[in-house]
């Protein structure tokens, strides 16, 4: 079904029937401006007083098959199915758009329940298939839009006019109306306020405060180490006002999966060729943003100053004569070993941290790092960035300069993420251990007498359902809860699922689904490219009408959760499952 708006002003409209279903049609088109004809048996006496005063031209005798001609929408609504029927063959036969009361076999239009609030329409279509649902939903919708919203949408019409006939460039204009929106609607109540005249006026002004319109803006944000909680306040408001987002794979899981569809996304994680963007491209690509007047987020894993490149990107945007600010973020190197367990200092073990980088700008001797000294510095926490690949050296080095081989080290990767593993070991021992793992990055290594305390204190990994990374649409905050302290990576998505939430869902492996009904269970197949990738993810569903669909649809892990089940039976259930892999299997 598709739908549409018609204009019937002035348009010929008829309608076989007389009764009070027919007579509720004619109200709403009257309510339009429709020309109406009706041809009725027996007219109630309301529809005999709409034709005495000649709202409604009405013929009081049988239908016959040339009264719809001339006319672009009927209504059949007699009581009398076989003249339905002949209205709709007639229909039909001429080419028009018809309507039989009740019949949606017979229909090729039907009619929304809807809601009007001035020049604003809610409307509600079931298909024709349970029009009663449709009227109840309008029914609680009544409800909880007041009539405050018909005088908010002449406000806004009126503003929009006032906005479009100004001489604002068209992003300051959307901003305006961005404004406007933010400004008078309470989305989570459904409520709405009538900005007062002198509101307008400055909503108005704002937007044309050049500047604003302008240069635009850039944040360059730290995105955290993976886990999406570690991401900042700021960063998280900065990202939901944006008008572009340029992310890099580090940060892909951080990404809000409800920044409107609307807000650009720029992937400079890596090109077509898996080589990474040229530093000089980003920067390119940030000063072009900017100047076209947009709020620009640079969205940088871990923090942006830290081994990040960032300090290039501020100096671009100084050159470029382009604001910006700097929204620290939370450092691998620090958030990493507290997940693994690592105290980076200890009173008894560890009074200096170094954040080292394993992979210098310039392979120039002598090395700029100083491994001699941290060699000796037995008080001292030394944690490594992009360390994977040169990690031998590293210790060839430090052990080279004297230190300690039964140093307490460890490699962590994929910190604070679902995917994240970890090797312990001696500074010594840690390559070949790291080897065999087959550790790979990104990742950091931690060496020092403080990384003893990991296996002790590691709580991250340990959990019981740790690894698992469960997509969700509506969960509960007591169940997502549960699940976190579990251990599972709990990505909420909006639906339906906007790009944002691709990268994300995208970013790292998703383990399983929690559905709690048939059209979240539609959702994610729309966003499955061909059956065979479902079957991998266990699909847990809070319905029978959600398992019967999964099932349906080819599922092969689809797992009923009673609707009843209470956050800690879905927690158990979900450690079952993992216990015995066989009950994917079983249970579907
Ligand atoms: N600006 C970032 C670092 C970027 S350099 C920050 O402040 O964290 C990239 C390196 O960071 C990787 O090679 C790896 O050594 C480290 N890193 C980033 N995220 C990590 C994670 N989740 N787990 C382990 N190491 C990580």
């Amino acid at each position: 079904m598709y739908p549409v708006m018609l204009n019937v002003r002035d348009q010929r409209c008829l309608v076989v029937g007389g009764g009070a279903v027919a007579l509720r049609k004619i109200e709403g088109l009257l309510d339009e401006h429709a020309r109406i004809d009706v041809v009725a048996r027996e007219p109630l006496p309301e529809l005999r007083q709409l034709a005495a005063a000649s709202r409604v031209a009405l013929e009081t005798r049988a239908y016959r098959s040339q009264d719809i001609a001339g006319h672009v929408l009927i209504f059949a609504a007699t009581d009398d199915p076989a003249v339905n029927q002949q209205v709709a063959d007639d229909a039909r036969g001429a080419g028009l758009w018809v309507n039989v009361a009740d019949v949606p076999a017979l229909c090729s239009f039907h009619l929304p329940a809807r809601l009007r609030r001035g020049a604003l329409q809610l409307c509600i279509a079931s298909d024709g298939e349970a029009p009663f649902v449709a009227r109840r939903l309008r029914q609680v919708l009544e409800q909880r839009f007041d009539s405050e919203w018909a005088a908010w949408s002449e406000a806004a019409a009126e503003f929009r006019r006032r906005v479009r006939a100004s001489s604002l460039p068209k992003s300051a204009q959307e901003r305006s109306f961005d404004r406007f929106f933010e400004n008078t609607v309470d989305g989570a109540r459904l409520a709405v306020r009538v900005p007062t005249p002198a509101e307008m006026e400055r909503l108005l002004v704002e937007a044309a405060v050049p500047g604003e319109s302008g240069v635009g803006f850039v944040s360059l944000v730290g995105a955290g180490p993976g886990d999406a909680g570690l991401l900042t306040l700021r960063g998280w408001q900065r990202l939901l006002r944006a008008d572009a987002v340029v992310y890099d794979r580090l940060a892909e899981s951080v990404l809000p999966p409800q920044l409107d569809r609307n807000i650009e996304l720029h992937d400079v994680g890596k090109q077509p060729d898996h080589h990474p963007v040229p530093q000089e491209q980003i920067n390119e690509v940030l000063v072009r943003l900017a100047r076209a007047g947009k709020r620009v987020v640079r969205l940088k894993g871990g923090d942006p100053f830290v081994f990040g490149r960032g300090g290039e990107e501020a100096e671009a945007l100084v050159e470029a004569k382009i604001p910006f600010e700097v929204v620290p973020g939370v450092t691998a190197g620090v958030a990493v070993p507290a997940y693994a367990g690592i105290p980076t200092t200890h009173r008894d073990d560890a009074s200096r941290l170094t954040l080292v980088t394993a992979h210098e700008k310039t392979r120039a001797e002598p090395a700029r790092v100083r491994w001699d000294l941290l060699a000796a510095d037995r008080g001292a926490t030394v944690v490594g960035y992009m360390g994977v690949s040169n990690l031998q050296g590293v210790v060839d080095r430090l052990l080279a300069y004297g230190m300690d081989p039964e140093t307490p080290a460890a490699m962590i990767e994929r910190g604070t993420t679902s995917q994240q593993r970890s090797v312990n070991a001696t500074l010594g021992q840690l390559p070949q251990a790291v080897a065999v793992a087959g550790l790979r990055s990104p990742a950091i290594f931690v060496i020092g007498w403080s990384v003893r305390h990991g296996p002790k204190l590691d709580w991250f990994s340990r959990r019981p359902l740790h690894g698992e990374r469960l997509a969700h649409f509506s969960v509960s905050a007591a169940l997502v809860e549960q699940l976190e302290r579990h251990g599972v990576e709990v990505v909420a998505l909006p639906r339906p699922i906007t790009p944002a939430a691709r990268v994300v869902l995208a970013a790292l492996p998703v383990t399983g689904w929690l559905l709690g009904n048939s059209e979240e269970v539609d959702a994610v197949a729309v966003e499955a490219s061909g059956p065979e990738r479902m079957p991998q993810q266990r699909v847990w569903c809070r319905s029978p009408l959600a398992v019967a669909r999964a099932r349906a649809l080819g599922w092969a892990h689809a797992c009923e959760l009673a609707p009843e089940a209470t956050a800690a039976d879905v927690v158990r259930a979900m450690i079952a499952a993992r216990a015995d892999q066989v009950t994917a299997r079983t249970c579907s």
